[in-house]
């Protein structure tokens, strides 16, 4: 087993190791607890609980922040335990949401296809891109969607029913998943782009303003590949 650092949780002396006690990754959010072990401690001179700084361990370095970004909205991957189960991943969102106090004024948005399924079946409300549960428009009032996002900081100010300010402002979790969102649609897009427009590069049967624009947007991207490179060495 290899030898790596680990952090005493009490004083924050640094030791080697290599087979901690009672060692533990992770636990859910509500656990608090990471990559930890049982280890003496020279400073506290008594055993403490100690942050494994394994490299072996490198798979949950970001375990909380991604969790995080599950619970409130982001989509987990197709081959992740909550990409496969709906019913976990829903629980997580409202575990989270549960509890969190929620400034009331703020904008989500959610699939329109999803508010009309949940008017079908007599519900009155539908889940936002972040997770929360807002009240389904009814009365004429109209679905708030992808295209109803305009990134704009608004700034009016509410007094909450304890004294609290809240401010009138879009979601940022439902902006953060619009725009990856937008990201993956693009993506997508250039993958479907790139083998087309390659093949009339090479028979040449692209007029020479559309090479030139071509030249100008990837002469960019190549560039700054180049600094990056450099940079790093
Ligand atoms: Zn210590
Ligand atoms: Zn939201």
């Amino acid at each position: 087993m290899a030898v790596m650092n680990a952090l005493c949780c009490e004083c924050g002396n640094l030791r080697t190791c290599k087979r901690p006690r009672n060692r533990t990754y992770g636990s859910r959010p509500d656990g608090t607890e990471r990559a930890t072990g049982d280890l003496k401690c020279s400073a506290c001179n008594r055993i403490t609980r100690h942050a494994l700084l394994s490299e072996a361990a490198v798979e949950y370095r970001d375990m909380f922040e991604i969790d995080d970004a599950w619970a409130r909205g982001m989509p987990p991957g197709p081959d992740t335990y909550l990409g496969t189960n709906p019913k976990a991943l829903a629980d997580l969102r409202d575990t989270y949401r549960r509890a969190q106090p929620q400034n009331p004024f703020l904008s989500h948005i959610w699939f329109k296809s999803e508010a009309d399924e949940a008017r079908e079946r007599g519900e009155a409300t539908v889940r936002a891109y972040c997770g929360v549960w807002v009240p389904l428009p009814k009365d004429g009032g109209r679905d708030l969607t992808e295209q109803d996002y305009e990134p704009i900081a608004r700034s009016e100010e509410y007094e909450g029913p304890d004294g609290e300010f809240w401010v009138d402002m879009d979601c940022v979790d439902c902006v953060r998943v619009a725009n990856d969102r937008r990201r993956r649609r693009r993506a997508k897009q250039v993958a479907d782009w790139l083998p087309w427009v390659t093949a009339r590069v090479l028979n040449e049967s692209l007029p020479t303003e559309d090479v030139d624009e071509l030249h100008r947007a990837l002469e960019v991207i190549v560039d700054r590949f180049r600094q990056r490179r450099t940079q790093q060495q």
